[in-house]
């Protein structure tokens, strides 16, 4: 029996929609229910098929090596706002952890962000201050005393890295679900396979169209991660999205634990961990493209070839590894940042839209969005990620 088929009825009562079963949408499901609020979850494939499924795993805190170069009013605005919120982040996934069914592989034993220049490694230093000063524990690690923590660094390429105590890792093929699973035991109703195609006001709230059937409720809310532009317009609402960002992964055949933290490179596009299972997982944004064929995300040799080759210089010991999968999947291209809560010129209208390290951040965004859904005390003060800061409204 597939969960949701069997208690579809043609329409439905509601007091919550929810537009997306991705991190966001499965984690704010979890949130609503558990206050017992009436919810229902829409997703047009399956859950955790998007973004979510196919992300990789690490859990970002530090500020990120292309956000280095910018000039220093940007780099405030992100510590101000970012970083506290992956701060926040970290500690909301270790609360929900224990609270699911499955061992979700959830292990924050410390990021790396090495340097190979001089140039780089002031860089970090800046970068580490100005993380500290917000209360982020962040130092920088140079020779020795880098390889005594990380002996599998290459001691003929790296010559320091910043450190940080509260970045790892989580396995997002078995969190999503398991967070959906928590969900339905609280008595959300989830809908896979069901598409939205319109939103329009209701009596009551709005009508939520969907391929299978009308749903009314009260609020909405746009969890649809690179679909959420579309949702948005369905109620003449823009979102000021780029593109979305078409990622590429590689993951290599297990071997014995040798990583244990998230490694980054402060100038390169590089991150990699070792996953439970002792594969080992590299990424940091190579580009894939989208398939004219079949629409969807597929890799391309170049960023197989080049995110190897700088993964290997890193870590040399990669090089006796086979790669025995490759994957691409698509990010929402949320350049302005994230745009959570309310539209305050449509009530009952709420986005939880994410990108950036957005599997990091889903379940904190998914309590602030709860938070205004419920009308409890705020949990992270999230002013600067409201909708009206980067547009006039509806
Ligand atoms: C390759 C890659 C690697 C990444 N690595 C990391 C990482 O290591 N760490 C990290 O923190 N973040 C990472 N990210 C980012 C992270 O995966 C995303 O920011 C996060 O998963 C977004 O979650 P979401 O729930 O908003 O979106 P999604 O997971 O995309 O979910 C949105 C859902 O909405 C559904 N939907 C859309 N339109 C409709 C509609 N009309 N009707 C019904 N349903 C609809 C979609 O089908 C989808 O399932 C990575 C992203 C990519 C692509």
């Amino acid at each position: 029996m597939v969960p949701g088929y069997d208690r579809w009825t043609k329409e439905i009562d509601t007091d919550v929609v929810i537009v997306g079963g991705g991190i966001v949408g499965c984690a704010l499901a979890y949130e609503l229910a558990r206050e017992d609020v009436e919810v229902v979850l829409v997703e047009r494939h399956d859950l955790n098929t998007q973004a979510s499924g196919g992300n990789a795993g690490s859990l970002h805190v530090q500020i990120m090596s292309f956000q280095m170069t910018l000039e220093d009013a940007r780099w405030q605005r992100i510590i101000d706002g970012n970083v506290r919120l992956y701060m926040a982040a970290v500690r909301t996934w270790q609360e929900l952890a224990p609270e699911l069914d499955v061992d979700v592989e959830l292990h924050v034993e410390g990021g790396l962000m090495v340097a190979e220049t001089h140039d780089q490694l002031e860089r970090l230093e800046l970068k580490a201050t100005r993380e500290r000063a917000i209360g982020l524990e962040s130092d920088v690690l140079r020779g020795a005393e880098l390889f005594a923590v990380a002996p599998y660094l290459s001691e003929r390429h790296v010559i320091g890295a910043a450190r940080c105590p509260i970045e790892g890792r989580i396995n997002p093929a078995l969190a999503t679900p398991a967070i959906a699973r928590s969900a339905e035991r609280a008595g959300a109703r989830i809908l896979r396979h069901t598409a939205v195609g319109a939103i329009s006001p209701g009596n009551r709230g709005f009508e939520v169209e969907t391929a299978r059937g009308r749903i009314r409720c009260k609020r909405v809310v746009n969890a649809a991660g690179c679909g959420a532009g579309e949702i948005a317009a369905m109620v003449g609402l823009h979102i000021p999205l780029a593109a979305p960002e078409v990622l590429h992964m590689n993951v290599t055949e297990p071997t014995c634990h040798f990583v244990d933290h998230l490694v980054q490179h402060a100038g390169m596009r590089l991150t990699f961990k070792q996953a439970s299972n002792g594969s080992l997982i590299i990424g940091g944004g190579w580009d894939a493209v989208i398939d004219p064929a079949t629409g969807l995300p597929a890799v391309t040799r170049a960023s197989v070839q080049g995110n190897l080759w700088i993964a290997q210089r890193i870590v040399p010991e990669l090089g006796h590894l086979r790669l025995v999968r490759t994957w691409a999947a698509a990010n929402a291209g949320v350049s302005s940042g994230p745009i959570l809560g309310e539209v305050s010129g449509l009530p009952g209208f709420f986005n939880a839209v994410f990108g950036d390290a957005g599997f990091t951040a889903g379940p904190i965004c998914a309590r602030i969005v709860a938070d205004g859904l419920t009308g409890r005390a705020p949990s992270f003060d999230h002013a600067s990620f409201a909708i009206e800061r980067v547009q006039a409204g509806p």
